[in-house]
This record gives structure tokens, sequence and C-alpha cells, in this order.
């Protein structure tokens, strides 16, 4: 069988959560939307289950595969309901629920629910995606009180800028918040992995980290509690076919790389039909039988290059990190001009294998 595989490490999923609830002295909910970034939700929130204090999805769809697989813990959908009828299935199925914009208000008042809903209610703060504007926020919070369809309100909203610590925008949002919540006596919650991990001093009850349990750091630059998270996937296949070249031979579909002195080149089970970045250029690290090397040329579907050069040990059948606990996907992602995140969600075809570390 094709050698390409995605170890998930569910002991250190449950290590990086801690640490999460650790450095911010508060509740958090694990965001465990689009397939906990491509670590398969349920398996995580299954490992979580005892330990969190919720989870966070993207939409009904993510949370009702959560109920189906038994997980009792409260989920709270990010984006709310995308129509009015989802409310029935909200309220069947005890989720709590993002009001991001004034047309969701109005459904849930217009709606008859058969028990009262948890609401977090989302304020544009600066980041200008979703979220009510500052001058309904106080207004929007009244009428959901008055509506006497909600039980309890979670002041929220998201930072634009977090993962930039020298930057002022964060401060800036925290203001616009702390103007719109005065006076309303509710829970609040702000801080995505990025400001649990560089922004302490931010108010919270609530945290909603989702990058770091998986590991990896939202920053480029270095950072105390990034040092502390244990990387969860570690993406790996083998060589199937090695390569003795000359100095002046092309490697690969376009002939991007071409071999400066003989050289040793493996041929590797992943591509970017796996999820692998097709723009990762020659250079990005790889871990070939336990030796740093690099990527080759270009990226195809299902095979990529690397530089056996300097690795003698390394041969047909040999293993390969592409990331993992030692090539860490924050560094193949700065590589490739993406984030780790988007190097998660668009993990496919590769089968997932879960051990507990
Ligand atoms: C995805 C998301 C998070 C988690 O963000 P990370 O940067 O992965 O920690 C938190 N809050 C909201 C509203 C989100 O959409």
């Amino acid at each position: 069988m094709r050698p390409a595989r995605a170890l998930i490490d569910l002991q250190a999923l449950r290590h990086n959560y801690q640490l999460a609830r650790e450095v911010a002295g508060v509740r958090a909910l694990a965001v465990i939307k689009a397939d906990a970034y491509g670590h398969g939700a349920v398996r995580c929130a299954q490992a979580l289950e005892d330990s969190a204090d919720g989870f966070a999805v993207a939409c009904i769809e993510e949370a009702l595969e959560l109920r189906a697989a038994g997980i009792r813990a409260p989920i709270l959908l990010l984006e709310g309901f995308f129509e009015a009828s989802e409310l029935a299935l909200i309220v069947e199925h005890d989720f709590w629920c993002v009001v991001h914009s004034l047309w969701q208000l109005e459904a849930i008042e217009q709606t008859a629910v058969a028990k009262p809903l948890t609401v977090w209610l989302k304020l544009d703060s600066g980041m200008h995606r979703v979220g009510l504007h500052p001058k309904d926020y106080r207004a929007a919070y009244e009428r959901l009180q008055a509506s006497g369809k909600v039980e309890k309100i979670v002041l929220m909203s998201h930072f634009a800028r977090a993962d930039e610590l020298d930057c002022p925008r964060s401060s800036e949002q925290v203001a616009v918040f702390e103007a719109a919540r005065q006076g309303l006596g509710a829970e609040v919650s702000l801080r995505n992995s990025p400001a649990v991990m560089g922004w302490p001093s931010v108010p919270s009850d609530w945290v909603r980290p989702g990058i770091m349990l998986y590991g990896s750091t939202p920053f480029e630059e270095n950072n105390s509690v990034a040092a502390r998270l244990q990387p969860v996937m570690t993406l790996e296949s083998k060589v199937i076919c090695v390569r003795e070249l000359p100095a002046g031979e092309p490697v690969g579909y376009g002939a991007k790389f071409i071999t400066d002195r003989p050289m040793r080149i493996g041929v590797v089970a992943m591509g970017y039909a796996d999820g692998y970045p097709r723009h990762a250029p020659t250079g990005t690290p790889v871990l070939v039988a336990g030796q740093r090397s690099r990527l080759l040329g270009r990226v195809s579907m299902d095979m990529l290059c690397v530089d056996l050069t300097d690795v003698p040990q390394a041969g047909l059948g040999s293993t390969v990190e592409l990331w993992g606990r030692n090539i860490l996907a924050s560094d193949v992602a700065l590589a490739a001009g993406t984030i780790p995140y988007q190097l998660f969600c668009n993990l496919r075809r590769v089968p997932l294998q879960y051990s507990e570390g």
C-alpha cells in the first residue's frame, strides 16, 4: 500500500489544550472546525472531551457530526445559523450559537423556540468581516434579553492582527470592544491562539484556541508558549525510487531544478493531491531517514523529489517526514508562502492514524 500517512498524536493534542488553558487561566473552547483543521474532528473531540470546557465549529453540519458521535459537551457554532430553520436543531441539540448579524437577531425574535438559547453576540471591533456594528451592539444585547428566547449571552469579538505582536490594531480592537460592552454584565471572549499566546492582558472569560491545539504557532517569530507546544500531526511517506544523476540534469516537471553536481535524488510518495503545497520551492525542509534535507524541483500530484546526496544512510524505503515533530509545519508553510492552518486543512487522500503518544 502507498506509504503516505498522517500520524495524529492525541496525547500531544491534550497537552496543547491544557497548555492553552493554563496560559489563559480561563475556560477554553477547543476550536475543531474544518474537521479539526484536518486532524479529524470526532477523534479529536473524543480525545479532549474529558478535559475540554466545550468545542467550537463553523456550522451546524460540523456540530451534528459531533453529536452523532456521542459528544455531549457544549458546541459553539462560530457563524451561527445560515437560515432560521436551523434554530429548531440548535435547540434540540443544545448548540451554542453566535449571532453576528442583525438578520440573525430578527430571526430569533420571530421564531418560536422550545428552550432558551445560549447566544455568543459578536461585535465587529475592527476586523470588518462579521459582527455587529458597535453602534448596534447594546441594542442587540437588549433585544436578545427582551426576546425571552435567550438564557445566556456571551460577548465576543475576533482579532484581525493578533499574530503581529508589535501592531497596535489589537489594542484598538480591545478598546472598541470595551466601549461597546460597557455596563453589560456578561462574560466575554476575544482571544484566538495568537491572542492566547501573545496578548495576555486582553480580558476574557473564555478563550478560543485553534491552531495552537494542533501544536503549530501562528507567529513567525519565536514565542515562549510556542516553544512548549507539541506538534500533533506528522505527515510522512517513504522513498519509492532513488536516482543517481550527473551534474546538469533536470529534475521533475518544468525542469525547475537542475543538478549542480553529481546527486542522489529520492522520489517520495507525496504530492499536491495529498495536500502538500505545490508552491513549496526547492529548499523546503524535509526529514529523510532522520536527517534534515530539502525538497528539489516541482511538487507533482502524487510524488515529490528530495535530496539524498548528503544523506548516505537514506535509500529506497527510507521514511520521509514532510512536517511534524522535526520539520515544523509553520516552517514548511513559510517556505511555501502560506500558513500552517492551510497545510493542515488541505490534507486529503492520506489516511489518518491515531495514537495516544
Ligand atoms: C477559527 C476561529 C478561532 C480559532 O483561531 P486560531 O487562530 O486557530 O486559534 C477563534 N475564534 C473564531 C471566531 C474563529 O473563527
